[in-house]
């Protein structure tokens, strides 16, 4: 980056938490920053899933830097241990947050980023790369579109508005878009807002996270009163151990219990599922609709029913970013580094190593995705992790390398970590820095390291470990 850029901006994309976050600890670093957030106000996809009670309490879902910005003008933090819906993080903290003086003269709203490249230079151009801005395409609130500059980016747009679709192959499933008006995709508000639609229907969710679990518990809820109403919840997976989570043992209570209330609803017969439903087909029948699984001896038929839901997670856009060089997991679609740490393939824990700025970097200097996009595929993200991502973002990009390279990180676990040995080797082995140089009698970059310098190494090199990293290490998994 060229002196004269340095006095640019730095971009957040998103208003979310972390980006909000993200934009506090720029703010109170001194460093300039524009924050572009999409909706009519920050938060927007925090406010459609606004009805949802979050599993983490207030203590684990506010930053702080943010709190230090609020507590200046009076905010009293709510009870720490206290779980806020999503209505109530906006009202309560990011939209307070979004107001204060620091934060408001640095938003737009109404501001969709459409595009991120170099100013000038495609993906291609290798030559001084470095020295172009960041341009940015917005669509702002009047229509209009313009190009804004930007000497680094920090990606914070999240997942909510690309859906995964309803097909067990991650395609749309036949006949998905055509019937698109009778589908709805994350958690819709089935006891308030979106209630008319499902009152008295007949009802399929598709999907075993969590989303899920919301949907479906609420729909127990309005079935208490309305006898017509009929569940039935397909689920990809063999069983629902991981699907009712760890219960008691996940430290994060509330997200025990939403699995433990599941289960409890299973067990009582009140809505009819399939396992081992790998939807493949959705059909007219009637004035409703079926749902097939794929075509086998045995293929199994769902329905009829008049609404589906589908609740099989979010991956992250790309499109935006196409110009950039990135460098992404090769299925998760997240940092490469942060792959082996969060794959679902090799743990469920919820826990994540501390990262920073060094993980989340990219081929493209200056570039960082950041919270839910910064996983892309896993859904296992925390809003802790995005805040202490952003506070060390923001440290490098203050020039504060010392503060940028200390990330601390404590989170919750769900209490169903199978396979906790295994993440605990893997995320031991995955933070290698790359492959080890070829002469190096090491396992990776950082054990190579470790050993110039007459330590025992990094620990990769353990028996156990090795079997491991040759699964996870340096980003080189191999599949299942
Ligand atoms: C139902 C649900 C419950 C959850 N519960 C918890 C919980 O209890 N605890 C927890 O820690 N985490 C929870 N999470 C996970 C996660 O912490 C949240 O999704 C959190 O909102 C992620 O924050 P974010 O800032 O990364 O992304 P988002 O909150 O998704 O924010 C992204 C923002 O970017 C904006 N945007 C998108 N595209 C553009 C663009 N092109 N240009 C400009 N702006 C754009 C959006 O409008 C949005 O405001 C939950 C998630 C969901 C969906």
């Amino acid at each position: 980056m060229s002196a004269g850029h340095s006095a640019l901006p730095v971009a957040v994309v998103g208003g979310g938490p972390v980006g909000l976050a993200a934009a506090a600890h720029l703010v109170t670093r001194g460093v300039p920053v524009k924050l572009y957030e999409a909706g009519e106000t920050v938060a927007a996809n925090v406010r459609d899933w606004g009805h949802v009670r979050l599993f983490s309490p207030w203590g684990f879902n506010t930053d702080a830097a943010a709190t230090a910005i609020l507590r200046e003008h009076g905010w009293q933090a709510p009870p720490a241990t206290a779980l806020p819906t999503g209505h109530d993080l906006y009202a309560a903290y990011l939209q307070p947050l979004a107001e204060t003086p620091a934060l408001r003269s640095v938003i737009e709203t109404g501001a969709r980023v459409r595009n991120v490249s170099r100013d000038g230079i495609d993906k291609v151009v290798s030559r001084g790369r470095g020295d172009y801005p960041f341009a940015l395409t917005i669509d702002d609130a009047n229509g209009g579109s313009r190009v804004d500059l930007a000497r680094a980016v920090i990606d914070a747009s999240g997942t909510w508005s690309n859906q995964n679709p309803a097909s067990a192959s991650g395609t749309p499933a036949i006949g998905e878009i055509t019937f698109a008006d009778r589908i709805a995709y994350g958690v819709p508000d089935v006891l308030g807002r979106d209630r008319d639609a499902y009152a008295g229907r007949r009802v399929l969710v598709i999907g075993g996270g969590h989303s899920a679990a919301n949907v479906l518990l609420d729909l127990a809820r309005l079935a208490e009163t309305d006898h017509r109403l009929q569940i039935i919840w397909a689920v990809r997976a063999a069983n629902l151990a991981r699907v009712f989570g760890g219960g008691d043992a996940d430290k994060l209570a509330a997200r025990g219990k939403l699995g433990d209330d599941l289960r409890k609803i299973v067990e009582s017969g009140r809505l009819q599922f399939a396992l081992r439903f790998a939807v493949e087909k959705i059909e007219r029948a009637g004035d409703a609709f079926v749902v097939t699984e794929r075509a086998g001896s045995n293929s199994r038929t769902l329905g009829p029913v008049d609404r589906i839901v589908v609740c099989t997670g979010q991956r992250p856009d790309l499109s935006m970013t196409r110009e950039l060089r990135l460098d992404l997991d090769p299925w998760l679609e997240s940092a490469r580094t942060l792959g082996p740490m969060i794959d679902p393939n090799l743990h469920s824990c919820g826990s994540v190593p501390p990262h920073g700025y060094k993980q989340l970097a990219h081929p493209e200097r200056g570039y960082f995705a950041v919270g839910i996009k910064s996983y892309g595929r896993a859904p296992t993200f925390l809003m802790a992790t995005g805040y202490e991502q952003v506070r060390s973002v923001a440290a490098h990009l203050a020039g504060d390398e010392a503060a940028a390279n200390d990330v601390r990180l404590v989170l919750p676990e769900t209490g169903v970590c199978s396979t906790n040995v295994v993440a605990e080797l893997a995320a031991n082995a995955g933070c290698c820095g790359g492959p080890a140089p070829a002469d190096a009698d090491a396992c990776c970059v950082d054990d190579a390291e470790t050993k110039a310098t007459g330590a025992a190494g990094c620990g990769c090199s353990a028996p156990e470990a090795k079997a491991v990293a040759a699964q996870t290490c340096c980003g080189s998994r191999v599949d299942a």
